[in-house]
């Protein structure tokens, strides 16, 4: 598989666009301001924000994440996020539907087809709208950990201390 994927780097290196994302010429008009912890990285794709640098949008589409930030440059298409976002929106909708269902079974006295429109009509919307956060901050973390075929970015220094920087480049 080595030889396969070096052909392919080779392959994608010699596409045109392809130097927007070349590191060395991203760094001249934008350093990439990286975050800090992994909590950092995902808040910002919870928030459609490009993890690496906070400030290029993420999802120009709902669900459809760049393939290079506009900002600073960094290549999103080794992200391989697939179903994973869809579980934790499904669990987080039922733990934060389940206590409303229980409330308006045992407190309200509606018919048993108005509370299953509410319901399913909560459901969509929690589901829709926790999607892309989902998605974002998972996105995120595979690319913090390295995962998938994203490059390990390097760590920030942290403060006071100069030997804690772990480059993994
Ligand atoms: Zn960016």
């Amino acid at each position: 598989m080595a030889g396969f994927e070096t052909l392919l780097d080779r392959i994608v290196d010699n596409m045109p666009g392809k130097d927007v994302a070349d590191p060395d010429r991203v760094d001249e008009y934008c350093p990439p301001d990286l975050p800090k912890t992994t909590f950092q990285a995902a808040v910002r794709g919870l928030f459609g924000r490009c993890p690496s640098c906070g400030k290029g949008r993420m999802f120009p589409r709902l669900l459809k994440p760049v393939e290079i930030c506009p900002t600073c440059g960094q290549d999103w298409t080794a992200q391989q996020a697939d179903d994973f976002p869809a579980y934790v929106a499904i669990i987080m909708t039922g733990h934060i539907l389940a206590p409303v269902i229980i409330f308006m079974i045992n407190e309200t006295d509606f018919s048993m087809w108005t509370n299953l429109a509410i319901i399913i009509i909560l459901g969509l919307i929690l589901l829709g709208s926790l999607l892309q956060p989902a998605k974002g901050a998972i996105i995120a973390m595979q690319w913090w950990m390295g995962l998938h075929g994203f490059e390990k970015p390097p760590r920030p220094p942290l403060a006071g201390t100069s030997d804690n920087v772990q480059d993994h480049r």
